[in-house]
């Protein structure tokens, strides 16, 4: 592969802002072994003794960082990494096997470390097939240490991370090092890798399809996830020219947090909730800083993604009481669990759609036990009156009744064991399958708020994969469908007097939010990081003028249209600043 200079590629914007630093190329970097035999065992059987020491004593510095960045639960990793070290019987068998077979310790290392992998990519559960990630980390250690290469250790520097796909679990992982920006070669804009590296305000850019395969490991690159742009050792100029976009941002950002104390009313007065959309705990004070009013979407699944299994109620209880008292008196709308789809199931199944499949509330009126222990912790939790409950991916009338069933059967057992929780707690669905857009108004009728989850109901309505890059260009936000689903589904959630809001990732696009205020939405819920943004959008808007504006792309029959509408109402309007700060 030779090596390119100053080349842009071309993605997805997963992640906004703009970030430089080293390329480092997530598992890939796979050491070659060669079969040819050897004369001298005994040299052989002593570098293979050294190369385990060595990266025994690697892995115990990686551990120590890790346990300091991530904590022990992610470290533990390491530690079991450690321990395949330490395996005798393993040991014994690569000493025994150069011994008969006179082949290089890299040749046989290779071979039995790859045996273990075999098993566990053959398994049905992810959470095997992705742990053979760590013992092929451990494979190309002993290897590149048999061959005396250098340790480049993977989190002491500032990197961007380059890798052909990475997980939610991944993308967290790598926060706690110095990870400054992501580029992947699969991946939507809505997959939940893509959400939380949003959450964590680390620039990415997805489904750049071969950037895994022409970045090197130590290129400088330039990651813009507003246009989704990377640029491979880009030249002196370029550098200068992000250099001095990079600077303007932050000043820009600077200027938006002072808007922290000022609400979120449009010129001509009407006031919009701005809550946030919490994915990991970390958020809890970006959250605050950046002046959200509240908390919209607790994605619980996400947050409790590095247990290695689901919290009991005591622990879930704890987490959702401090949630509960850092926003008081805000409201935190706690979610049940979302899993299913892109998020591993914590059971061996193997579905061939898993977002067609077991997933949210299917998922947990199968598994009640696991769901009345969220929703005993939820209760407990409710008791300071600003715990809200929200159910995923309802289908159906069933689903909501069934949900309220068990609501009640827990509340039943807290009120036997004496124990305090709100009597009123306010339950309520997402909306985010055109079955239930349909039937919005009947469904209101049985709970206490809508919220519109348009990343799931995008997928579904137009039946396009949010995750798959290939048909990312048909994932459309300003389909007339979708424009008119959510027209229907705002109005009909009004004429039952149920609160409605929306907590998809449209409602964080500048572009969708004067068409969202207009179409009637009075509070929505965003990623932490662009509150301040969305909220200077509104104070920049007329509500007159979008309504007007909603009316006319309702009319509109391509999503072009649509678009060119909602943009030159941007540039006529909202373009105090450059639009590109604000386009995705
Ligand atoms: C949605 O589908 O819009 C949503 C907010 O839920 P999630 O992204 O967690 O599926
Ligand atoms: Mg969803």
């Amino acid at each position: 592969m030779t090596k390119k200079n100053n080349f842009k590629l071309k993605g997805i914007g997963a992640a906004p802002g703009i970030t430089i630093a080293r390329a480092y190329l997530f598992n890939k970097e796979v050491e070659s072994v060669s079969d040819l035999e050897i004369d001298n065992i005994e040299e052989a059987k002593e570098n293979l003794e050294f190369a385990i020491s060595k990266s025994k004593k690697e892995l115990k510095k990686v551990f120590s960082l890790a346990v300091d960045k991530l904590g022990e639960k992610r470290a533990a990793i390491f530690e079991a990494q450690i321990m395949i070290l330490d395996d005798q019987i393993l040991l014994d068998t690569i000493n025994n096997r150069i011994e008969k077979e006179r082949k290089s310790p890299e040749y046989i290392v290779n071979d039995e470390i790859s045996k273990y992998q075999d098993l566990m990519n053959a398994s049905h559960t992810q959470y095997m097939r992705e742990r053979s990630q760590d013992i092929e980390d451990i494979k190309n250690r002993i290897i590149r240490n048999l061959k005396k290469k250098k340790w480049q250790s993977r989190i002491t520097e500032d990197v961007i991370v380059i890798s052909q796909s990475i997980t939610p679990a991944d993308t967290l992982l790598f926060s706690r090092a110095n990870v400054k920006g992501y580029v992947t070669d699969f991946g939507g804009l809505t997959s939940h890798a893509a959400i939380v590296a949003r959450s964590l305000n680390v620039p990415a850019v997805v489904g750049v399809h071969d950037a895994s395969s022409s970045i090197h490991s130590g290129d400088i690159i330039i990651v813009d996830g507003f246009h989704g742009e990377v640029v491979i050792n880009p030249s002196e100029e370029q550098l200068q020219h992000y250099e001095s976009k990079i600077s303007k941002l932050s000043k820009f950002d600077a200027e938006l947090t002072k808007l922290k104390e000022e609400p979120a009313v449009t010129i001509d007065g009407r006031e919009i909730k701005i809550m946030a959309n919490l994915d990991i705990s970390d958020e809890i004070d970006q959250i605050i800083s950046r002046g959200a009013e509240g908390i919209g979407l607790v994605r619980t699944e996400q947050l409790f993604d590095e247990y290695d299994q689901y919290p009991d109620e005591e622990e879930q209880f704890a987490f959702y009481s401090q949630l509960s008292e850092n926003f008081y008196p805000e409201t935190v709308v706690i979610r049940a669990f979302d899993i299913g789809g892109d998020k591993v199931l914590p059971v061996d199944v193997k579905e061939p759609n898993p977002f067609l499949g077991w997933r949210g509330i299917r998922f947990l009126l199968d598994n009640q036990k696991l769901f009345k222990t969220q929703i005993r912790a939820v209760l407990r939790a409710s008791e300071h009156m600003n715990i809200d409950f929200m159910i995923p991916m309802v289908t159906s009338i069933a689903e909501i009744r069934k949900s309220k069933t068990l609501i009640t059967e827990c509340e039943n057992e807290l009120l036997a064991e004496g124990i305090k929780y709100n009597k009123n707690m306010s339950i309520g669905i997402m909306i985010e399958v055109p079955s239930a857009a349909v039937l919005t108004k009947e469904f209101a009728a049985e709970v206490d708020f809508i919220s519109i989850g348009t990343n799931d109901l995008i997928q579904y309505l137009l039946a396009v994969d949010r995750g798959n890059e290939i048909v990312s260009a048909l994932y459309q936000e300003f389909h007339p469908a979708v424009v008119r689903t959510l027209r229907f589904i705002i109005n009909d959630a009004k004429s039952e007097k149920v609160g409605v809001s929306i907590c998809g990732e449209m409602a964080a696009d500048p572009l969708a939010v004067p068409l969202l205020i207009g179409l009637g939405l009075k509070s929505i819920s965003v990623s932490a990081s662009a509150v301040p943004l969305i909220k200077r959008l509104i104070r920049s808007m007329k509500y007159e003028d979008v309504k007007l504006l909603a009316e006319e792309c309702l009319q509109l029959v391509t999503e072009n249209e649509i678009k060119s509408k909602l943009n030159k109402y941007f540039e006529e309007n909202l373009k105090q600043d450059s639009k590109e700060t604000y386009s995705r």
